[in-house]
């Protein structure tokens, strides 16, 4: 057999991605080793889906004990795995349906598309608008990305679906503006990720539910990075006392095997009728055993007490950083989704802190060329984030 090195990715794999150096071949909990057999502290967690850490026992087992059973049947036949999976969403959340996919955009798409039938068949074709958020971003198909408030990655792939409109966020008078009856839905991630970890204020939250609700438009809440776990409630909405129409997921629902979700209520779950959308994986058995395991023991209190804990602890650790490097600034965020700005003399050079934090064996994130993101596993122990700040403080010795 030939060995694969990075090398190998240049060679056979569409340039789309520019992976690190490095080729990681296994971990375990919150540590990886790559081929050269090296140690890195986990801060990134797959881009917040590794929610409880690489090799988890029970997700192990959960994944085994399918594997010998049953892969997959088709939406023709359904399965224990997916009915149990949607009975516990429906139980822990404000939902009382689910529709299954396989990516944060295939949840998405179907939260747009579902939004607009509402639209058509509720009102008329004339309750078409979808309102979205500038740095805003749900996935990378067609409709997702013309969604997303990011111009990068809508560039060179016109014509974009139409009716969709981008305001700043956090801006509640540019909603209000805007707001009139042509508009089917508002969609908000709770705290922008790929947009900077910015979390919507409070104010903003309840004012946008208030907004939707005078004028018939659904509030879909975009929870794939937010969600399970990650903001330090199961789902963020928790948080803000405000209840979405509509709930995407993804990212760590799987906790690493992939599977989407969209959560509404009855009434809306009507709207997509026998027929008017699927997904051939969707409700796939082995990820909805994968995703039952991880949603049971990331909403164990434990779990969600150690998100707390490991938020205040990084947090801590990034303020003694920031003031002693002046690399970058205090960290916002929620949960274990933490956001710190670079300094303006690294200005649009987060890369370079995470490369130079990787030569030092820890592995974290950009969220936009000016915040470093931090989404570490939730069940990350205080030895783990402790070491991981220790390997950043070198990596910012060293580049002061
Ligand atoms: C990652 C992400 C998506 C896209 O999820 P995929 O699984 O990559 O399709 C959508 N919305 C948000 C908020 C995300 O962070």
């Amino acid at each position: 057999m030939s060995s694969v090195t990075r090398a190998t990715f240049d060679e056979v794999m569409v340039p789309n991605y520019n992976p690190a150096g490095i080729v990681p071949v296994r971990g375990q909990g919150s540590r990886l080793w790559d081929q050269q057999n090296r140690e890195y502290i986990d801060f990134a967690a797959g881009i917040a889906v590794t929610g409880l850490g690489h090799a988890h026992p029970k997700l192990i087992a959960a994944l085994t004990e399918q594997a010998g059973k049953l892969w997959h049947l088709s939406n023709v036949m359904t399965n224990e795995p997916a009915l149990r999976l949607a009975q516990r969403l429906v139980s822990l959340t404000f939902a009382d349906k689910v529709f299954f996919c396989n990516s944060g955009a295939e949840a998405n798409e179907a939260a747009f598309k579902l939004a607009r039938r509402y639209g058509n068949t509720r009102f008329g074709p004339h309750k078409n608008t979808i309102i979205s958020f500038h740095n805003a971003f749900h996935g990378r198909t067609l409709f997702t990305v013309s969604v997303g408030g990011q111009a990068k990655y809508t560039q060179g792939f016109e014509p974009l679906p139409g009716g969709i409109r981008h305001l700043p966020y956090n801006d509640l008078a540019a909603l209000k503006a805007a707001m009139n009856d042509t508009v089917c839905a508002v969609v908000m991630e709770p705290v922008l990720g790929e947009g900077g970890v910015l979390p919507a204020t409070l104010e903003f939250a309840r004012g946008v539910r208030a907004l939707c609700d005078e004028h018939q438009a659904l509030l879909i809440y975009d929870e794939v990075q937010t969600g399970n776990g990650r903001s330090g409630s199961l789902y963020a909405y928790e948080q803000f006392g405000v209840t979405p129409d509509i709930l995407t997921t993804a990212k760590g629902l799987g906790g690493g095997f992939p599977i989407g979700a969209m959560l509404t209520t009855h009434a809306l779950a009507e709207v997509l009728a026998f027929g008017t959308h699927g997904s051939t994986y969707g409700g796939n058995p082995l990820a909805c055993a994968v995703a039952d395991a991880v949603l049971e023991e990331v909403a164990r209190p434990e779990t969600l007490r150690n998100v707390a804990e490991r938020s205040a602890q990084l947090a801590a650790g990034l303020r003694v950083l920031g003031e002693r490097y002046g690399l970058f600034g205090e960290a916002r965020g929620l949960g274990l989704l933490l956001g710190a700005p670079v300094a303006d003399a690294w200005k649009g050079r987060a890369k370079d802190i995470v490369n130079a934090a990787l030569a030092e064996g820890l592995w974290l994130l950009v969220a936009g060329p000016d915040v470093l993101r931090f989404a570490p596993a939730l069940n990350i122990g205080a030895a783990d984030v402790a070491e991981g700040l220790a390997r950043l403080e070198r990596a910012c010795a060293r580049l002061r």
